[in-house]
């Protein structure tokens, strides 16, 4: 097959993929037009790479995962992610969703636990011409030197909203974050007014845990 057909197969899935969003709940056009734009096939490891506009999470390295493509959106669609808004993203994994927030506009802040993630995923930042803020570490405390942040998105599940996180939210400011065991998460919707926190629930998800301080332990 020559290039130029592997491009329009891409393209004809994702399409796909887009329609498949909408009809399930998706309605941001911002959300839209950045997975329109971010080619998730880089994301994943060649051997995933035609099934990467499946609605399905695929494997990454360090035995973690590329999150659904649903998941993704609705999580982005939650943060209701305006152009220069200053995001903080824990838990980079493929650097996808990293991506589809600076795509929209925002200055992006990701952290990740671990280095060949990131390494991987700065470079793939690199590629599509993307200035994406990188740090390894533990992102359940947050990144204290760039806080506050307008919205904060965790994509690990937390045993319970760390505090640091909510402290380095801004007034006004949004974060989600998958809350529950080990293995079955709620989404938490969580806005910061002056010095009140209104928490809401959204729905089950699943997600790898959230390691770390005020995460789980190792
Ligand atoms: N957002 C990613 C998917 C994330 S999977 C994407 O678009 O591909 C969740 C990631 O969170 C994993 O890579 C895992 O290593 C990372 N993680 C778990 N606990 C963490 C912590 N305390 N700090 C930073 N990253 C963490």
């Amino acid at each position: 097959m020559n290039r130029r057909s592997v491009v329009n197969r891409f393209e004809l899935a994702r399409e796909e993929l887009i329609q498949s969003l909408r009809a399930k709940g998706i309605r941001d056009e911002n959300v839209l037009d950045a997975i329109a734009k971010v080619p998730r096939q880089m994301f994943v490891s060649p051997l995933f790479a035609s099934r990467a506009y499946e609605d399905t999470a695929l494997p990454i390295d360090c035995n973690q995962t590329i999150s659904q493509p649903f998941t993704v959106a609705m999580m982005t669609q939650l943060l209701k992610v305006r152009k220069g808004d200053k995001v903080l993203e824990v838990g980079t994994g493929s650097g996808y969703q990293a991506a589809l927030l600076a795509t929209m506009g925002a200055r992006v802040f990701t952290i990740e636990r671990y280095p060949e993630l990131m390494k991987k995923a700065e470079e793939r930042f690199k590629k599509l011409g993307l200035k994406i803020a990188t740090r390894v570490g533990d992102g359940s405390v947050g990144w204290s030197r760039f806080a506050p942040f307008d919205k904060i998105m965790v994509t690990a599940g937390a045993p319970e909203v760390p505090r640091s996180l909510m402290q380095q939210l801004k007034d006004g400011g949004i974060m989600v974050i998958p809350v529950g065991d080990r293995k079955v998460q709620t989404m938490f919707l969580v806005e910061r007014r002056g010095k009140e926190f209104f928490t809401r629930e959204v729905d089950g998800f699943r997600f790898v845990p959230l390691v770390g301080k005020e995460g789980w332990q190792d």
